[in-house]
């Protein structure tokens, strides 16, 4: 059986058709349309914090970022993460400053973040790794610069709720929650939230006049549709994804040289990907078990890649600035989780770890 990297979930035509075909009729496809409108007051309602949909996570963190008056400065960010975290920052007119991360979270390491806070740092960009989430380390009471938290990939993670200034969700087909191509920007700041609405709008606002550049960043009517809908059935799917993660962490435990990632203190992940790590004593390479899964039908990703490495980025850093990304880089593997994960798949991953080790 072959086992997709994701096995994305979507609502089924005859849900969406009416509201759908009167959205048509009426003509108002996107700009603010009453289903975006009323998306956004249910995601308000689910993050407990005032939030603004777009068209995608890109988008939102990009918004977020221009929102936030990070033009000709630093953002600090983990290498760690998705190409899109530190291209965000580019696109906002600002320098990305990698940062390693927490071999035991593998989020933002904050002793690495202090080490490259220069007089140029605008913002500190942490980011949810595979859902699991970024806390606010208590020795940063002090610490006094906005929060922009890239959660792409942890809408649906416990506790819920806003961790900083403002924080970015990614709602694209791949993630766990999906509107097909989305995203949503949630803050506490009621200036910084409409900045960057006006953003998210060409700059233009309410008058017409651009106080500031903006961009197209609308979300269309069609994919808050999709995302009302998807709302409907969310706490079972979310429910049943963390139960499905937690059995595969189990089938995979015990298997030697094979590093399961579990989920922090206090918290539970959506674990959008369930990362494991191959040491040494599992006597195969990550490549050679990346290509043992691959050939048994298991689709996997070899994910993240250490940023500051990626071509656009790898010019000027230093060896060991990033010990702990890069060790854990050369080792992680992504395997897939879905909403509801039966006895016969699990054991498939599983089985193809102990083979693939007995080889
Ligand atoms: C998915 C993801 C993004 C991008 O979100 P899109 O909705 O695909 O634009 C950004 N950052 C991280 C960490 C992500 O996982």
């Amino acid at each position: 059986m072959t086992l997709p990297i994701v096995r994305p979930y979507h609502p089924k035509l005859g849900m969406l058709a009416t509201e759908f075909n009167r959205a048509l009729q009426s003509g108002q496809v996107t700009n603010n349309g009453e289903h975006v409108q009323e998306f956004e007051r249910a995601l308000t309602h689910i993050l407990g914090c005032p939030t603004l949909a777009f068209n995608n996570g890109m988008s939102a963190l990009i918004a977020m970022l221009m929102a936030s008056d990070v033009q000709g400065m630093e953002v600090i960010v983990p290498s760690f993460t998705f190409a899109a975290t530190p291209h965000a920052v580019v696109l906002a007119g600002a320098k990305p400053v990698f940062a390693d991360i927490d071999p035991d979270t593998l989020c933002l390491d904050p002793a690495d973040v202090e080490r490259k806070i220069t007089p140029y740092t605008a913002a500190i960009m942490p980011v949810d790794p595979y859902g699991i989430l970024w806390q606010r380390p208590a020795s940063w009471e002090k610490i006094d610069y906005p929060i922009l938290i890239d959660a792409a990939p942890s809408f649906g993670s416990e506790p819920i709720g806003l961790r900083g200034d403002a924080q970015i969700y990614s709602f694209h087909a791949t993630k766990p929650f999906s509107t097909m191509e989305g995203g949503a920007l949630c803050s506490s700041n009621p200036a910084l939230l409409d900045r960057a609405a006006a953003i998210r709008n060409f700059g233009q606002g309410p008058d017409g006049d651009c106080a500031a550049v903006g961009f197209n960043g609308k979300m269309a009517e069609a994919n808050a549709l999709v995302g009302l809908r998807n709302l409907d059935t969310w706490h079972y799917r979310a429910t049943a994804r963390v139960e499905s993660a937690m059995r595969l962490r189990k089938a995979l435990a015990g298997i030697t040289g094979l590093r399961v990632q579990k989920a922090p203190e206090g918290q539970s992940p959506i674990w959008t990907y369930q990362p494991v790590f191959v040491e040494p004593t599992f006597g195969k390479s990550r490549d050679e078990v990346v290509a043992g899964l691959r050939a048994r039908g298991i689709g996997v990703r070899v994910y993240y890649r250490p940023c500051h490495e990626l071509t656009c980025y790898g010019l000027a850093y230093e060896v060991d600035e990033f010990p702990v990304t890069e060790r854990l880089a050369s080792q992680v593997i992504a395997l897939p989780v879905y909403d509801a994960m039966t006895a016969t798949e699990i054991d498939q991953i599983a089985e193809a770890f102990r083979s693939i080790r007995c080889e």
